[in-house]
């Protein structure tokens, strides 16, 4: 593995589990080997009981896992997982080391990138190989207005966190095979400035990013009791409600269904934007949607440029109608 240029992916946990994100992330680290000679991908986990998290780590892509074993590792305290994370990169020095842009990735990365000296371009949205062999990170910037694409060809490892629910994961292969290196860590007496007195994890939250029909509203649903309508419909289609920022703004419904640049990346198959216009700060949110169907009375609304079913109408009217149809031939 000496020779080897290794793309580390952080595979977050939580309560057992792995966050989809990081295995999208795997997913798109396999794809850059194939631009990048004699790299491999390898997942990094921390804490115990992590066979199955290897295994399955393996299955969706990766040639090796690496573990650091403590129990202290078990949840996620920043200054702990820091310096694991800081450890292992000392001790293998990966070229490239991606971490989901969850809240717990993004609070990692930058600690991790600022102890080791590394440049880190966050909350990417799509990430590719140079000629020269580095990384192009690319993110939108000023605002949506502008995708930069960003690299750091002369500090290592080349740090990104990328948006949850862009990549596309890969399907398990329970036949692939793969090495699992586990170490045992202990924290740093330096780092072990907070101690874990107890663990409550926090209620369900909605997780629309992976939701497969969302129905979203925006200023045009007109307040609380118009996303009622919308509710209705999702819940017939089995599907979750979403949201642009001025209906979050206008205090209509929660942060965490917010759709776009500073909301959720989607991918459901279908996107109904109801009452959206169709802001780029929206549109970059929605974009990989397989099929948008926009609601709106505008018919010169940029959201239609986007949309691959359009109807102009008034939502208020459309999106019963739309229930009552749904609901009929579902039924
Ligand atoms: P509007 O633009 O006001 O559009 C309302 C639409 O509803 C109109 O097209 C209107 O014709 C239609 N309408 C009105 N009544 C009806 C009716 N009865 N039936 C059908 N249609 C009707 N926005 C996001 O959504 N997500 C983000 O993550 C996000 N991040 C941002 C980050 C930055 C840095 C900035 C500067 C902005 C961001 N925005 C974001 C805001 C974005 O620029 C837009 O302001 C916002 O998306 C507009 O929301 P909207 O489409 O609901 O409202």
């Amino acid at each position: 593995m000496a020779d080897e240029k290794k793309i580390f992916v952080y595979v977050e946990r939580r309560n057992g589990e792995a966050n989809r994100a990081s295995w999208e992330l795997v997913g798109k680290a396999r794809d850059l080997t194939e631009k990048l000679p004699n790299s491999s991908v390898w997942g990094i986990v921390l804490g115990e009981n992590y066979e199955e998290i290897c295994a399955e780590g393996i299955a969706r892509g990766c040639d090796g896992m690496i573990v650091l074993k403590s129990p202290d590792l078990n949840h996620y305290i920043s200054h702990y997982y820091k310096a694991a994370l800081v450890e292992i990169v000392k001790e293998y020095s990966p070229e490239i080391f991606l971490i989901a842009a969850t809240l717990e990735g993004r609070e990692l990365a930058g600690m991790v990138a600022t102890e080791i000296e590394t440049g880190l371009t966050a909350d990417c949205t799509e990430l590719g190989i140079l000629e020269d062999g580095s990384l192009a990170m690319t993110r939108p910037t000023f605002g949506g207005n502008l995708i930069a694409t960003i690299y750091s060809p002369k500090h290592k490892p080349q740090m990104a966190t990328v948006r949850p629910g862009i990549m596309k994961e890969l399907e398990p292969d329970p036949s692939r095979k793969g090495e699992v290196i586990i170490k045992d860590f202990k924290i740093p007496v330096q780092e072990k400035l907070l101690r874990l007195l107890d663990f409550i994890p926090a209620e369900e939250s909605v997780n629309i990013q992976y939701a497969k029909v969302i129905v979203a509203g925006g200023k045009g649903v007109g307040g609380k009791e118009g996303f009622e309508k919308l509710k209705e419909l999702a819940n017939v289609l089995h599907g979750e409600i979403g949201a642009s920022r001025t209906a979050v703004k206008e205090g209509w419904i929660s942060e965490e269904y917010q759709v776009g640049q500073t909301g959720k990346a989607v991918r459901p198959i279908i996107y109904f934007a109801c009452g959206i216009s169709g802001a780029i700060q929206h549109i970059v949110g929605i974009k990989e949607s397989e099929i948008i169907v926009a609601i709106n009375i505008d018919e010169k609304a940029p959201i239609f440029q986007i949309a691959d079913i359009g109807i102009v109408g008034d939502l208020h009217q459309v999106v019963p109608a739309l229930t009552k149809k749904f609901s009929e031939l579902l039924s």
